[in-house]
């Protein structure tokens, strides 16, 4: 007679910080193949999906969880709480896609404070209409009990400054084929890379696996957008005047931007042997400048719109320019350390602002 074996599935859960859900929806993009993960994992935690609660999660053993997809960054009190519970309920905690990675998009509010961040959505945005100055508060007394809300932190971090990551799978999203193959490492048991290492993507840069035209000859009067330019399809971004954050990109993604007639902005984050991508591009486009003049390079630079949120769209809370700033902060007392403990023993009433 023979034996019936029970494959024994993995338990994988995927959660959603400070993000926009698109990391959520690239899981749902593996289409047919998504019968191969149900196949290999029960899904023991998505909220975008399912019905499990916090406490459900709570419940469950540590290291209960085989695999966690974390994506989002961490924007407040909720995703940090979220973030220790599924670091000491999962075996392997992923930071997928480029928020959870590098701070992604989110991060690019880390330029204003939290105060002109509410300032401006709560009062005075174009689509605002509020005379009575109504904001969100901590909490709120209705008679059914007290209404709370997650605070919401001063800066956006990225997961692994407030938990313990093993693997980094980059992109915003990530594309989907390396989603499916890092799973099935994962279920197959193959051999693991180092913990740390950023899976799912390329050691080279996006320019090595770009088939557009180089010369060594990008030298540049004048910055353009990609609408300025009429592009031909074939020449590189950079040497029609237009950045690409190519040669800091890490490869992996298909260059899927570059193949759509689209600049690369970075999403991947640093290739190999890159630490801060936005640094590494600011000294490529010095060398790219074609004068000596100090008032005309002073031109020619700004005619790139948004320099630092172009050269940091995907990193800026993991960037050179926010250890700065976080260093200028500590030097004020004013860290975020501090901020986050005091979060914890905050005893807040009802009128109290929300920032
Ligand atoms: S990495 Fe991109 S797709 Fe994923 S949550 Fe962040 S912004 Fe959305
Ligand atoms: S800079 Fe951009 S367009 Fe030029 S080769 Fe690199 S990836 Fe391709
Ligand atoms: S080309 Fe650049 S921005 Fe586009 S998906 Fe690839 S890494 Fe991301």
């Amino acid at each position: 007679m023979t034996q019936e074996v029970e494959k024994t599935k993995i338990k994988l859960a995927i959660y959603w910080g400070a993000g926009c859900g698109g990391c959520c929806v690239s899981v749902l993009d593996v289409h047919e193949k998504l019968f191969a993960v149900i196949d290999a994992a029960d899904i023991v935690f998505w909220p975008i999906a399912l019905d499990i609660k916090y406490k459900d999660v709570k419940d469950m053993e540590d290291g209960f969880i085989d695999v966690c997809l974390f994506n989002g960054a961490i924007r407040n009190s909720e995703n940090e709480e979220i973030a220790h519970l599924l670091r000491k309920k999962s075996k392997v905690l992923v930071a997928y896609g480029s928020c959870a990675h590098m701070g992604g998009i989110p991060g690019l509010a880390n330029f204003s404070s939290k105060e002109e961040i509410f300032k401006r959505a709560y009062y005075e945005s174009e689509s605002t209409v509020n005379p009575e100055k109504i904001h969100p508060m901590l909490e709120t007394e209705m008679k059914e009990g007290t209404l709370t809300l997650p605070y919401f932190y001063e800066d956006v971090l990225k997961l692994d400054d407030v938990v313990d990551v093993d693997y980094y799978l980059p992109g915003c999203p990530p594309q989907t084929e390396r989603l499916v193959e890092v799973f099935m490492a994962i279920v197959t048991g193959a051999e693991l890379p180092p913990k740390g290492s950023v899976v799912g993507a390329l050691a080279k840069s996006q320019c090595d696996e770009c088939k557009r035209e180089k010369t060594d000859n990008k030298l540049i009067k004048e910055f353009k957008r990609p609408w300025e330019i009429e592009d031909d399809g074939k020449t590189c971004f950079l040497e029609q005047g237009v950045i690409c954050m190519g040669p800091a990109t890490r490869g992996g993604c298909g260059v899927r931007c570059i193949e759509g007639n689209a600049p690369c902005r970075g999403c991947y984050g640093p290739s190999e042997g890159i630490t801060d991508p936005g640094a590494k591009m600011m000294s490529a486009i010095a060398t790219m400048i074609d004068s000596n003049d100090p008032e005309e390079i002073e031109r020619i630079i700004a005619q790139i719109d948004d320099l630092a949120g172009t050269l940091y769209r995907f990193s800026l809370p993991s960037s050179y320019l926010r250890r700065k700033i976080m260093q200028n902060k500590n030097e004020q007392g004013d860290n975020m350390q501090g901020e986050r403990k005091q979060n914890k023993n905050r005893k807040v009433n009802q009128k109290e602002m929300f920032y």
